[in-house]
Formats: structure tokens, C-alpha cells, sequence
């Protein structure tokens, strides 16, 4: 048997967990085209968990930090959005449309380097319609100091004053801060070291969280700088984290108190 024939991407549409398989097919269709790395699976596994913790929604916290995030890229220089395998794989035509409606550029940066892996994912980008892509010339690179991973070499967030970064791993997020960039990070784990060192975190699943942030950037445009800046100025990361973590906590209690009735019969 080839291994093609063993996929079964034709969930029905009914299943109760419909979108969770669906994108758990494109994670799975992107490793099989480079996109996405081995580990990608895994830490798409570990993301998966954390979702169903903050109940599968967009929470209220979570629209607070993508509005701050939002001001914040509005308002930068040089603003710039990190991309990665998997966030390749789940949301290349969001990612796109946000980078166009924000005019930033997407930097493809990766923790595996395989070869053909930047290729691919360029591929990927530029089938979205992306025309402003960075990190695909390997010579152009410069290296963030303090860091050991793949993940030190960079393009354009060398310069930028702001870096979006979806997925993320804390030693990176830890580095930037250290070169005094904004970090706005997206991560289902409100207590990674990355959630904890952002300066923005959005905790909310990525597939969620740029469709908002296409919608949010379409109404943000027409503030005004003084109207940004009071947002920014109005966010309280540390609180919008406690909250979150509230949140979660209150969510399963609840989920408890179902799965009691359901065990008592
Ligand atoms: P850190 O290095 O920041 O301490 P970690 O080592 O626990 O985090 P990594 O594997 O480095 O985790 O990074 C992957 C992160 O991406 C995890 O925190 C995971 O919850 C998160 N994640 C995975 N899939 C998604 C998704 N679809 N949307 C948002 N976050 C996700
Ligand atoms: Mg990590």
C-alpha cells in the first residue's frame, strides 16, 4: 500500500469534529510537501490540547490582545510578520490578505532547517497571492546573537521594531526581546515561556486569530494615531494573561460539572 492511499481526508462535514480533523489534514498534507517539519505534528498536537482547554473560541481576552496587537502594527516602523511551517499550512490566504491590508512583510523563519523546506513554503506563500516575502535568500541572513537554533537567522525582522510571531519558541521570543523588539505573539498556551515573554499575547488558535485580525485591521485603519496609541496604552498584557488563565479555569469547572453528570448517568 502507498502511503496515499491511507489518507482519509473526506471527513463529513457533521462529524463533531470537523474542523480539528480539517486542519489536522492540511498539517498532514504539509509535511508531506516540505511545508511543514516532523515536529510541526507535534507541537500542532500540543496546541490542539490548549484549545480545548479555552473551549475552541475566540475568548474575550483574546479579542482584547488582537486589537492592542493591531494598534501596535498600525503604529510601527517596521513592522514584519514571522511565518513557519505550519502557520504556512493552516492559513497561507489569511496570512496573505493581513500582510496586505497591513502593507508588512511575511519573514519565513523556521526552527528545522531541511533543505527545500524555504522553498516550499515560498511556493505556498506566493500561491496565496503574497508579493512582499522575506527569508528566502539564505545569504541575505543575518544571525540574532544569544540564540542557538535555526531560528537566529533572519532577514528583515534583523531591523524591524516589531515582530508578530505566530507558533513561536520561547528562546527565540526571549532573544527578540533582548534586541528591544515588540513581540506580539500568537499561542494557544497561555504559559509558555513565549506567551509570557510577548509583549502582546494572543491566546487563541491561529486559525481563528487572523480572520479576526483581517477584520479588526479593516476597521482599525480608519483611526487615528491618537486613537491607536490610547488602545495601546489601555492593554494590560499581565492582566489580559491572568484572565485568560481565569477563563480556562472557569471553563473546566464547567466542563467538570458535564462530565460528572454524565458519569452519574
Ligand atoms: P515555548 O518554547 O514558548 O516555551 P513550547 O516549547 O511549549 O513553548 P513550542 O513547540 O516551542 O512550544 O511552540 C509551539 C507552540 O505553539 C505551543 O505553545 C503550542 O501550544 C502553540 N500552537 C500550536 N498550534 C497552534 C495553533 N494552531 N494556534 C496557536 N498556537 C498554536
Ligand atoms: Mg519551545
Amino acid at each position: 500500500m502507498s502511503l496515499n492511499e491511507n489518507k482519509n481526508h473526506n471527513v463529513p462535514e457533521s462529524h463533531p469534529r470537523y474542523s480539528s480533523l480539517k486542519y489536522r489534514h492540511k498539517i498532514i498534507e504539509g509535511m508531506k510537501n516540505l511545508v511543514v517539519a516532523e515536529a510541526g505534528l507535534i507541537a500542532h498536537g500540543r496546541g490542539e490540547c490548549f484549545d480545548y482547554i479555552i473551549g475552541e473560541k475566540t475568548t474575550k481576552t483574546a479579542k482584547n490582545a488582537i486589537k492592542a496587537a493591531l494598534a501596535v502594527l498600525l503604529t510601527a516602523e517596521r513592522p514584519v510578520i514571522s511565518v513557519n511551517g505550519n502557520v504556512a499550512a493552516l492559513v497561507p490566504n489569511e496570512l496573505v490578505v493581513l500582510s496586505k491590508i497591513l502593507n508588512i512583510p511575511l519573514e519565513i523563519n523556521l526552527f528545522y532547517a531541511k533543505k527545500g523546506r524555504i522553498e516550499a513554503i515560498t511556493e505556498v506563500l506566493k500561491n496565496a497571492g503574497a508579493t512582499n516575502i522575506k527569508g528566502t535568500n539564505e545569504d541575505a541572513m543575518t544571525e540574532l546573537s544569544g540564540l542557538e537554533s535555526n531560528r537566529r537567522k533572519v532577514n528583515f525582522i534583523a531591523k524591524a521594531d516589531v515582530v508578530m510571531v505566530p507558533l513561536e519558541d520561547g528562546d527565540r521570543t526571549e532573544a527578540l526581546k533582548k534586541l528591544n523588539k515588540i513581540v506580539i505573539a500568537i499561542d494557544l498556551n497561555p504559559i509558555s515561556r513565549t506567551a509570557l515573554w510577548a509583549d502582546i499575547t494572543i491566546v487563541d488558535n491561529i486559525i481563528r486569530v487572523i480572520p479576526e485580525m483581517i477584520e479588526t485591521a479593516n476597521k482599525f485603519k480608519k483611526l487615528s494615531t491618537n486613537e491607536l496609541n490610547q488602545i495601546i496604552n489601555n492593554f494590560d498584557n499581565k492582566l489580559n494573561i491572568q484572565k485568560t488563565l481565569d477563563l480556562i479555569i472557569e471553563h473546566i469547572t464547567k466542563q467538570k460539572e458535564e462530565a460528572f453528570k454524565i458519569l452519574e448517568g
